[in-house]
């Protein structure tokens, strides 16, 4: 296990997340993009039972019918999302208080990436949800 802490700019949300055999891929559909802001999101799943918000409360949007994103309501950093069937919870990488404590080893949604942003490097690319997403 390593738990992992991070949080919101502004500090009033705060979580934890055990990094223990998460997948951490980047996501360049078109939702992250617009919902973050960022030219792609770097995104770390773990199990539900292995994240815990540990101080403040995240507020919430419904992007799809299926996934829901917690953002702080004070500042406005995403800082993860939860699909409806709880298989997992997806935590921002860039509001991990390390952010070199884990590595993207993916590409998901790459069909969406614009065509400005080069990442030369080498991982595995998936036009749309990657094949363990399914
Ligand atoms: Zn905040
Ligand atoms: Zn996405």
């Amino acid at each position: 296990m390593a738990w992992l802490s991070g949080g919101c700019l502004c500090g009033r949300v705060r979580y934890e997340a055990d990094s223990y055999g998460a997948i951490v891929d980047y996501c360049h559909c078109d939702t992250c993009r617009r919902s973050t802001g960022g030219a792609t999101v770097a995104w770390m799943q773990v199990r539900p039972d292995r994240f815990r918000v540990v101080s403040g409360e995240a507020a919430t949007h419904a992007s799809s019918p299926e996934m829901v994103r917690s953002f702080c309501g004070a500042c406005g950093s995403q800082l993860f999302m939860t699909d409806a069937k709880g298989r997992s919870v997806g935590v921002t990488v860039g509001t991990l208080d390390d952010k070199t404590a884990v590595a993207p080893a993916a590409h998901g949604w790459d069909g969406d990436r614009p065509s400005w942003l080069c990442l030369a490097d080498g991982l595995p690319r998936f036009s749309a949800d990657p094949d363990y997403d399914n």
